[in-house]
């Protein structure tokens, strides 16, 4: 098996959806030395506001603002399947990438992209490590995968991370997709872009923080029990 080129990938169907999510875990991962990447599927080519290319800038000074890299599949949004043609790109991504930890969409999210993606991705990983499966690369299969809890996780988090010390970092990256989340009177409002949603995120924070008596923390759930590369994961960056 060859070496890995990630330490942890987090993987959205939409630019913004991992800064609404784990922000704060992808700041910190690359605080500490990780290295640390995005992967989004689609470059939300269909939504309210904004346009592929204003998101696609977007995403690109939220990487920066993290410290991570970030790489854009650019399928067609809502659009795609979960077909070979799909899957083969996520496969020749993590087979490139090759991450040691992979962070998903929630499998139960409001949005079928969401749904989509995480039902992709775990197809994915797990054939990308089928050294005879018709596929460019090398066979890689991760030491773990996670999950983030959506806007309204209806279970506590079975890992809690301490995000207090990036957290101003962690919504500047989710303020710097401004054609998503700003409010403004002169632009359709939508959910993304009310105020009760940015407030959502720092609420969520505040409440996984509480229970470990920390300001700030972001959640992951697994299948249990929980993989020995997720609890490495969260030692470094405890
Ligand atoms: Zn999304």
């Amino acid at each position: 098996m060859t070496t890995p080129n990630s330490d942890i990938l987090a993987v959205g169907a939409h630019p913004d959806d991992v800064e609404v999510h784990v922000g704060g875990i992808m700041a910190k991962a690359a605080k500490v030395g990780l290295n640390a990447a995005i992967l989004d599927l689609t470059l939300g080519d269909l939504g309210t506001r904004g346009t592929a290319e204003i998101r696609h800038r977007e995403a690109i000074d939220a990487a920066k603002i993290l410290g991570v890299e970030r790489h854009f599949l650019q399928l067609p949004d809502a659009r795609f399947t979960e077909g070979e043609t799909e899957r083969i790109a996520l496969m020749k991504a993590f087979r490139s990438i090759r991450p040691l930890v992979v962070i998903l969409p929630s499998l139960d999210d409001h949005h079928p992209d969401h749904r989509r993606t995480h039902r992709l991705c775990r197809e994915a990983l797990y054939y990308s490590g089928l050294k005879n499966y018709p596929c460019p690369g090398e066979p890689w299969r991760p030491l773990a995968i996670a999950w983030v809890g959506g806007v309204n996780p209806t279970s506590p988090p079975d890992l809690i991370i301490d995000v207090t010390e990036v957290w101003p970092q962690r919504m500047a990256a989710f303020d710097a997709f401004d054609s998503q989340v700003k409010t403004d009177p002169n632009r359709v409002m939508t959910k993304i872009s009310h105020p009760a949603f940015r407030s959502g995120i720092e609420g969520r924070a505040m409440h996984w923080g509480s229970l470990i008596l920390k300001p700030f923390a972001e959640g992951l759930w697994c299948e249990k029990p929980v993989p020995v590369g997720l609890l490495q994961l969260w030692h470094s960056l405890k």
